[in-house]
């Protein structure tokens, strides 16, 4: 497949790998942003592969798991009333709330619908116009377009049985708190391409230039991950730091201003909690005071939630690149995503599914068990096979 296949080439691969060997003189730890990137870097191994000086950090680019177990149990109950018809896309339907998820609400009778575009849950409210059609709006800044595109097409269409529930997040003050929070080992990010080709690379000089630590901008296949470590490790042997784009078949400087005019329009920055995280100034959107009708937190009205995260899940520590999944007590055999205990477990893009799913289980066979909910299955890697661990 066209800008699949040449970046899973096996010999290209090797080479770039060889020049990492030789480039590295001493020990460095880079976090990959994303959990895309995660993911591809555990299933192709490309951890293993690496000369064992770099190491690769988790980071919290997960939007699903870092979406505040308040806002989760908000879109349960909302999801549950009668008038509703609740609309998510698949990956939220088994992300642990308090007690229960979406799909339970969906099994009590809840009309819970799992839709590919927030568009198309605007396409059910203007086709059920007696019911009010509720879209969960969850992501980074690569989803936030969409869905004030979703938005500002009711306003214009004049239709008020439609509003979201909003939980955005923003990569540049989540770098900022991974470097400010104590004992941070980061020295490097590959920066997570598809929020870069919405909105450019403009937040991130500051960034380098004030924790010193070199930001690549990189893709998702096997050869832009190894392509972005060579451009970081590069830069830190030299002492250098400074913004890279290794991604430049994606991602121009300025971005996609469409998209950011659009997001500017229907948004406003705000403070955000994040799922085992914490508060992070400026880290979310809200919608604009010129939206709040749409909002669906104020249009229901959920109050008196009491949350309550289980005991035994460090999940927030993974998603801050602490631990890795492995060294959760629970990790697969309480935890698994049949019977996921936190969010990491479940997302497609969570630390914690990837290393499930992928088989790094500390030498225990996984149970059977689905993909998490987007996830494509197991797929032969063609990477250098002979270099390969093949794990679990
Ligand atoms: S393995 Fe499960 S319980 Fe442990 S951190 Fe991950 S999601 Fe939480």
């Amino acid at each position: 497949m066209k800008y699949i296949d040449e970046f899973n080439d096996p010999q290209l691969a090797r080479r770039l790998l060889d020049e990492i060997r030789a480039t590295v003189t001493r020990p460095w730890a880079l976090m990959e942003v994303c959990g895309g990137q995660t993911h591809s870097i555990i299933r192709h191994g490309i951890d293993q592969l690496l000369p064992e000086e770099v190491e690769l950090i988790h980071g919290p680019g997960c939007p699903v798991c870092v979406t505040p177990l308040e806002v989760i149990d908000k879109a349960l109950e909302i999801a549950s009333r009668p008038e509703v018809i609740f609309c998510s896309f698949g990956d939220m339907l088994r992300v642990p709330g308090t007690g229960r998820d979406l799909f339970r609400v969906k099994g009590e009778g809840g009309d819970v619908r799992v839709v590919y575009s927030p568009l198309d849950a605007l396409d059910l409210a203007r086709k059920n116009p007696g019911r009010q059609v509720v879209f969960f709006a969850i992501g980074f800044e690569t989803t936030a377009p969409a869905n004030a595109m979703a938005v500002h097409q009711a306003r214009r269409l004049g239709l008020d049985n439609f509003s979201l529930l909003v939980s955005h997040v923003r990569v540049p003050p989540a770098i900022e708190a991974i470097m400010t929070a104590p004992g941070c080992r980061v020295q490097g990010f590959l920066a997570a391409g598809h929020v870069c080709s919405v909105m450019g690379t403009a937040e991130y000089p500051e960034l380098a230039e004030k924790h010193r630590v070199p930001i690549v901008v990189t893709g998702f296949e096997p050869l832009d991950i190894l392509e972005g470590i060579r451009r970081a490790v590069r830069q830190l042997e030299r002492g250098e730091h400074r913004v890279d784009n290794a991604y430049a078949r994606a991602v121009r400087e300025q971005g996609n201003p469409a998209a950011q005019r659009m997001i500017e329009e229907v948004f406003e920055v705000a403070d955000r909690n994040w799922r085992g995280i914490g508060p992070i100034p400026a880290s979310g959107w809200r919608l604009a005071d010129a939206y709040r009708a749409y909002d669906a937190a104020h249009r229901f009205d959920v109050t008196g939630i009491r949350t309550e995260e289980p005991a035994i899940c460090r999940a927030g520590e993974v998603l801050q690149g602490m631990i890795k999944p492995t060294e959760c007590a629970a990790f697969g055999t309480t935890c698994t995503p049949r019977t996921p205990l936190g969010a990491t477990m479940v997302s497609s893009e969570g630390a914690c599914a990837a290393y499930y799913l992928y088989r790094r289980m500390n030498g225990q066979a996984p149970h059977s068990a689905p993909a998490p909910t987007g996830t494509p299955g197991p797929q032969g890697s063609r990477l250098p096979q002979e270099e390969m661990n093949p794990v679990g």
